[in-house]
């Protein structure tokens, strides 16, 4: 018995030591990078001029009939009035109408490219709650240090911070060596296709294969990651796949009046509990593993602990992050019931009842290994199930942490924000820049915009809003990546 105590002892003893062995040499994967000078900016006119770009309603509808070409007309001539010295200096397409194609072309030809993404179309305001919102959504009013209204954020801040830099750059008389693209789509609210695909599709045909792509995405996010008070650079590096399954529960119809054992409704009932109850495996890998590389080191020590022995501890740290949804959407596919379609009469059994599932999916898992594990977990031959050709979409590529890409940006971020940690992460939602992998491996998701945990609920939502300092600090990150990357 003894012996058998002290055995247990020797290996608890050894797993302890290797564990704080680990944890004390968890170096940080910070890039050393000299802070450069601040750049000296007119931040009221910046922030005017983007509130300007806040005025026109150029809203991606799910009908897309109610497309409003004046409003995106409008938006455009704005561009150009307010930009002038990039008018003059880049080449601009217009791809499929409304895409807008800058080229900003360089003195090497040797040198790929790089490519700035962006998106001119923003989200309805939800019909009801305008009155809701502080500042009128669509007047691009600067209040309380702010610029106000739909697109702030998501994604004029971006859209026209990339033009601000360019302009300044071109002010200042600087010529690009690599060539600079700005390709800004009009329809990434409804998956891009008419917009960012197809400017895609004109780059592939002219064989451009870029250094890297870099759109939104990831911010520099304050307050969102506990554990770390600094600033945290979230660098998308990759984004999660996409798709909707259908359910449909074949039964006997009839009257409500003699039911059988099992209806339509209860099977599809059931069936949707067990996918809720029986959901894809959480995992840490891919850009979740390279995420907590990245903050592990910048933690304290219980947390630094655990990040720095996940063969011991990622069990732990797993259950941990994974207890919010949006821990939970970095670990596994998620399952998500959506829609439910059933009878017509309330004394009538129906013959069918039907739903929707919509699946966000994790790198690492695919369309297929989804549509596999719900006919698994269904694992009923009344019921149906058939993925929606049109909702499917795999997981991007991950973009290399060590590649030249990834730790320029990192770099220029520090060198603009010294405080700032940076951290490689994963795109729960879809962006543009997935039309783009089939040109580059380094899709980077990030704009440098500063913002806190109560802006998430802002993008899409009401009262969306960019600090009129942070949206300065957000040029000057873009100007600072054009000098790194492409002068
Ligand atoms: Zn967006």
């Amino acid at each position: 018995m003894k012996k058998i105590l002290g055995a247990v002892l020797v290996v608890l003893l050894v797993l302890a030591a290797v564990a704080l062995e680990r944890t004390f040499t968890f170096r940080s994967r910070q890039p050393q990078a000299a802070a450069v000078a601040v750049q000296p900016l007119d931040t009221t006119a910046l922030a005017q001029r983007l509130a300007g770009a806040l005025r026109f309603k150029t809203i991606s509808y799910q009908d897309s009939s109610q497309f409003d070409a004046r409003e995106f007309d409008g938006f455009q001539r704005y561009l150009r009035a307010t930009f002038p010295g990039l008018h003059a200096a880049l080449t601009l397409e217009k791809v499929n109408g409304y895409g807008l194609l800058y080229a900003w072309t360089g003195a090497d030809p040797n040198l790929s490219p790089i490519v700035l993404l962006a998106h001119q179309d923003v989200v309805p305001v939800e019909p009801g709650t305008e009155s809701r919102w502080t500042e009128p959504p669509f007047e691009g009013r600067i209040a309380a240090g702010y610029v106000w209204g739909r697109g702030a954020l998501d994604d004029k801040a971006s859209l026209v911070g990339i033009l601000e830099a360019v302009e300044q750059l071109v002010a200042a008389g600087v010529k690009p060596r690599r060539t600079v693209y700005l390709a800004f789509g009009y329809d990434e609210e409804v998956g891009g296709r008419r917009g960012a695909a197809r400017i895609a599709d004109l780059l592939a045909s002219r064989n451009v294969h870029p250094q890297l792509v870099l759109d939104e995405g990831g911010a520099l996010a304050t307050g969102l990651v506990s554990g770390i008070s600094a600033p945290v650079a979230l660098i998308g590096i990759a984004e999660k796949g996409y798709v909707t399954v259908g359910l449909t529960a074949q039964a006997e119809g009839g009257h409500s009046s003699m039911p059988p054992d099992e209806t339509a409704v209860g099977m599809l009932a059931a069936a949707i509990t067990r996918l809720e109850h029986r959901q894809m495996p959480r995992a840490i890998r891919g850009p979740t593993a390279a995420m907590f590389d990245y903050l592990g080191p910048e933690m304290p020590f219980g947390p630094r602990l655990v990040m720095a022995n996940r063969w011991l501890l990622g069990g732990i740290l797993a259950r941990e992050f994974g207890a919010t949804p949006q821990g939970n959407a970095m670990l596994r596919t998620t399952t998500a019931p959506t829609v439910l379609q059933a009878g017509v009469k309330e004394n009538v059994l129906p013959s069918s009842a039907r739903a929707l599932v919509n699946f966000r999916i994790l790198p690492g898992d695919s369309v297929e290994s989804v549509v596999e594990h719900v006919r698994r977990v269904v694992a009923d031959e009344r019921i149906s199930v058939q993925a929606l050709e049109e909702t499917k979409s795999n997981p991007s590529g991950v973009t290399r942490v060590d590649g030249e890409p990834f730790q320029l940006l990192a770099r220029t971020i520090r060198q603009v924000v010294p405080e700032a940690v940076v951290t490689p992460w994963l795109v729960v939602g879809a962006t543009d820049s997935r039309h783009y992998a089939r040109l580059t491996p380094n899709v980077l998701r990030f704009a440098g915009t500063a913002i806190g945990k109560d802006d998430i609920r802002r993008v899409h939502g009401t009262d969306e809003r960019v600090g009129v300092q942070a949206y300065a600090d957000a040029v000057r990150i873009y100007i600072q990546f054009l000098k790194n990357a492409a002068l």
